[in-house]
């Protein structure tokens, strides 16, 4: 039976879809030729050698699950590298990965690389049989140390937690440490750096880290073959266990039972905890009572937004490690562009460095515009009143409330006049709309801010400033 390969890099495409985001489907996948299907050898060619290395690190077990998917458990797959302006070797550069073997190389059965967590299929650890307690593999991280963890005063206090936790586990008051922050603010990174300094520190103490959507499916498992105690136990015996996403638990009783029991042990046995959540404790639904009240027993402590100056400072660090050299007008673009996730950043770093290699262009400031005008602001969410507000508000230290009230209270009135004219010029309002949000005013009363705040940008230059300011902080949300 011979299969069409032009088919079988369809079928791939179709679950790799649905497993990446669209930036990186984009970036990494679209530009993938399929050449050729040889027995069970598909060949596929990609642009240049930075693609090949680039998907040999980071979708390698994705590339291999999707390929025996479709080619069975013998199916192998090829890397045709076009060799960037090389007159001596007309054909394309072949690489063979024996995609069979690469994986159980790289990591002993207990391992699981860490892009997969959560995935079924792997092996639990708990259920090898004699299982002794040095022999647990801490699932962290080296890259997620605390050496490349910038320092910032978004981040300072979990930080150093993070670091006192790290010298002495189940030492400090701050049990558990419950990290808390939206996405692709560094929870998971964090996370991986005080296991890691711990494992510097105490060589001999057991550090687990694992996710809770993992810890969830192993207990199901568990249940399912009656194992459930040694589950206990294995969680039982760690001198540090590391839960991220615990917001996962919520609803799910079972298993929430089962991680009070494991909690209260450890914690009796002075044990350390660390957990990570997209919320703050009090914000978590679904979450019972008695396990809420234990994630506030030790310190609880927040990731925000990065500033600026941080931003930079990451996107240095990341181009340095990768040993990468952008302009500078490049770096602080896609830092003032990117304001709120820092995985959101690094993809765009990367996806700038993937169109230049892929175009064969130098990385300049326009290349970077037209990436993120592709990439991110598709993604973005339309500016809305409330946003606008909340910047207006920020910026002049309003409370938003008084924004939204009748007040005619000088500075009030003008931020309510910008806000109303910041609504009319960024989003699709009506006129009667955006007075209704504004401390309900009519649409003539719109019209009439408009028009003031568009007279003082032409004759008072400190509100022109004012102005342009917050159209940046606007649109960059
Ligand atoms: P979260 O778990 O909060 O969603 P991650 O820990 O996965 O976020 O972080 C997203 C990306 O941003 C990772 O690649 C991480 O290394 C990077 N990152 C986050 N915070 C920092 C920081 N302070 N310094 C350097 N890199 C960071
Ligand atoms: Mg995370």
């Amino acid at each position: 039976m011979s299969k069409d390969f032009n088919q079988v890099w369809e079928n791939c495409l179709s679950v790799i879809k649905d497993n990446v985001s669209l930036q990186s489907y984009k970036t990494w996948f679209e530009p993938i030729t399929p050449i050729k299907l040889d027995k069970n050898v598909l060949t596929i060619q990609v642009p240049s050698q930075f693609f090949y290395e680039w998907l040999e690190e980071h979708y390698i077990s994705l590339l291999r699950k999707t390929v025996k998917k479709e080619l069975g458990a013998e199916g192998k797959l090829e890397y045709s590298i076009i060799m960037e302006n090389n007159l001596h070797s007309p054909k394309p550069y072949t690489v063979k990965i024996p995609t069979t073997n690469r994986q159980a190389l790289k990591n002993d059965p207990v391992a699981v690389p860490m892009d997969v967590s959560g995935e079924k299929g792997i092996r639990n650890p708990f259920i090898i049989p004699g299982l002794k307690k040095v022999n647990i593999d801490s699932q962290l991280n080296p890259n997620y140390s605390f050496d490349n963890f910038i320092e910032g005063d978004c981040n300072r206090l979990a930080r150093s937690a993070g670091y006192a936790v790290a010298k002495n586990p189940g030492g400090t008051a701050f049990n558990p440490l419950l990290i808390y922050g939206g996405v692709g603010l560094g929870k998971t990174h964090l996370a991986h750096a005080i296991g890691i300094e711990i494992k510097n520190n105490h060589p001999s103490k057991t550090v687990l880290y694992v996710s809770s959507e993992k810890f969830t499916h192993q207990f199901i498992d568990a249940v399912r073959n009656n194992n459930q105690n040694d589950f206990i136990h294995f969680y039982q015996m760690m001198d540090v266990l590391i839960i991220d996403d615990v917001q996962f638990f919520s609803g799910k009783e079972k298993t929430q039972d089962v991680f009070f029991h494991i909690f209260n042990h450890l914690h009796q046995t002075g044990k350390q905890l660390i957990l990570t959540s997209d919320k703050a404790p009090v914000e978590m639904q679904g979450m019972e009572q008695r396990l809420l009240s234990r994630f506030k027993w030790g310190l609880s402590a927040d990731l925000q937004n990065p500033g600026l100056e941080t931003r930079i400072a990451i996107l240095e660090t990341k181009m340095y490690n990768e040993g990468l050299e952008l302009p500078k007008e490049v770096v602080e673009y896609l830092a003032y562009s990117i304001t709120t996730n820092i995985r959101e950043l690094e993809g765009a770093l990367i996806s700038l460095l993937a169109q230049s290699s892929l175009n064969k262009k130098a990385i300049t400031l326009e290349l970077a515009k037209q990436m993120i005008d592709k990439f991110v602001k598709n993604t973005a969410r339309e500016v809305s009143i409330d946003y606008i507000q909340k910047v207006v508000c920020d910026y002049f230290d309003l409370p938003i409330e008084l924004l939204k009230s009748k007040t005619r209270k000088r500075e009030v009135v003008q931020a309510r006049q910008i806000a109303m004219f910041f609504a009319k010029k960024m989003t699709k309002s009506s006129l009667a709309n955006i007075g209704m949000h504004c401390g309900g005013k009519d649409h003539a009363t719109v019209l009439h801010a408009c028009k003031t705040v568009n007279n003082l940008i032409d004759t008072d230059k400190r509100f022109r400033g004012y102005i342009t300011d917050l159209e940046k902080k606007i649109s960059i949300q």
